[in-house]
């Protein structure tokens, strides 16, 4: 997508970013200490102290432990509007097999089993660009005139650290923003930088079911209801409102990530578990979805001759991501200039953030981009050979490690970029 913009200022931006370069030895080691060392969603207390170093070396107001591990740097620079730029910097349970030399040998013992962690969702990399962007705009404060807000955010795989954040009193430690980004790593081109208007990301709920029979033994199946039975009707039932009732040209996922029910091999058990992950791009499909979920499931259940009703309990929300239109316009006009051909048109991600609870709790407008990490070789070889599904590492997995020189380039300065949109003299 080609858009019309104002050609002088925003190579201007281009030449900004490049005379400003964050010193390269500093962010790579920054980089690799964060990535050797992740920490689970609220526990990221060496993450958030670690950071917390490196924003003592910039002329920023730094606030900590807001809603747990996460903090603020407030970059005060005159007159202007307020922009904040958030990164999150929580690890996943999931065991490296990169073979880096900087991989991560983190195991987590606070559990009930010990739990390699790794930083799987290079939630790393964005911390390490947000740093780098604190460093450039920082040095470069005669060229910008307003206030930059770096918002360092946890607990982002449980999707509870934005919304702590607000709740912990967010608003009193920093200015009121007028614009909010955010951005994630992924498999992709390394270096590419995509983004797009309106819903980017999906909307996320869990629900827990319990399903309540009567327990009997297994040679007694007619004194039973069996919930186990009934439990296997409903995960069939359930693909059936994505296939028929939701209309083709919408989007839903209904995944049933847990499904528990007896523990032994002659009893027929009293209850049974289910719990669903559910996606949606828009708020009329999500209701309509939760709404035939629940119709599907109290259904089944009288068809079984349950006499106990099923509960329904909905958890790890996730808002819906759906970029200003406004905001994309601008800053896509600068990307566009900052990185030419490899700033493209974002597809629609079906992955959630909390992101959006950020600017929602301000009512601020917002953009959340994406920025491809796969080498790109790999990536052209995957896509001539049409196996790019089953050869190329994603979010979440062992071996999902960015390209490190593209991407840390691309992610610093798309952030310094977007910032600069709206502050650069
Ligand atoms: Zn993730
Ligand atoms: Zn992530």
């Amino acid at each position: 997508m080609l858009l019309t913009s104002n050609s002088s200022s925003e190579s201007h931006i281009a030449s900004l970013i490049a005379a400003f370069a964050p010193d390269p030895d500093w962010q790579r080691d920054l980089y690799r200490k964060l990535h050797a060392n992740p920490e689970l969603s609220g526990k990221e207390i060496e993450t958030a102290r670690m950071i917390a170093r490196e924003l003592g070396r910039f002329n920023a107001e730094v606030t900590t432990n807001i809603g747990g591990n996460g903090m603020v740097a407030v970059f005060r620079n005159g007159p202007g509007p307020t922009v904040l730029m958030r990164a999150d910097f929580d690890g996943l349970p999931v065991k490296e097999e990169s073979g880096l030399e900087w991989a991560s040998h983190k195991i987590d013992y606070s559990g009930q089993t010990p739990t390699p962690v790794m930083h799987a969702c290079g939630h790393d990399m964005h911390t390490t660009a947000l740093l780098g962007a604190c460093q450039v705009l920082d040095s470069a404060r005669e060229h910008w005139s307003g206030t930059f807000i770096a918002l360092f955010q946890p607990s982002e795989e449980n999707g509870a650290g934005a919304a702590r954040m607000v709740a912990d009193g967010l608003a009193e430690a920093i200015p009121k923003p007028d614009v909010c980004f955010g951005q994630h790593v992924i498999a992709g081109p390394a270096g590419q930088v995509s983004s797009m208007p309106g819903a980017a990301l999906a909307s996320c709920d869990s629900i827990e079911i319990v399903l309540t029979g009567q327990s009997a033994h297994g040679s007694m199946p007619h004194n039973a209801i069996d919930p186990t039975f009934l439990a296997a009707m409903i995960v069939i039932r359930l693909q059936g409102i994505v296939g028929r009732e939701i209309p083709p040209h919408e989007f839903a996922v209904v995944s049933v990530g847990t499904l528990e029910s007896g523990n032994s091999n002659n009893t027929i058990p009293g209850q049974a578990r289910i719990v669903l992950n559910c996606r949606t791009y828009n708020e009329e499909i999500k209701a309509q979805l939760y709404a035939a979920i629940e119709r599907v499931v109290r259904g089944e259940c009288k068809a079984s001759g349950t006499t106990v009703d099923p509960t329904f309990r909905y958890f790890a929300h996730g808002p819906l991501t759906d970029n200003t239109p406004e905001v994309f316009r601008r800053v896509r006009a600068t990307f566009d200039q900052v990185f030419g051909p490899d700033s493209t048109d974002a597809t629609r991600w079906t992955a959630s953030e909390d992101f959006a609870n950020l600017p929602e709790a301000f009512g601020a407008p917002y953009l959340f981009w994406t920025v491809g990490v796969t080498p790109r070789e790999q990536w052209d070889k995957a896509l001539a050979e049409g196996n790019v599904a089953e050869t190329i590492p994603v979010n979440h997995m062992g071996t999902f490690v960015p390209d490190y020189e593209p991407t840390v380039h691309a992610t610093t300065s798309a952030a310094v970029a977007a910032v600069l949109t709206y502050l650069r003299k």
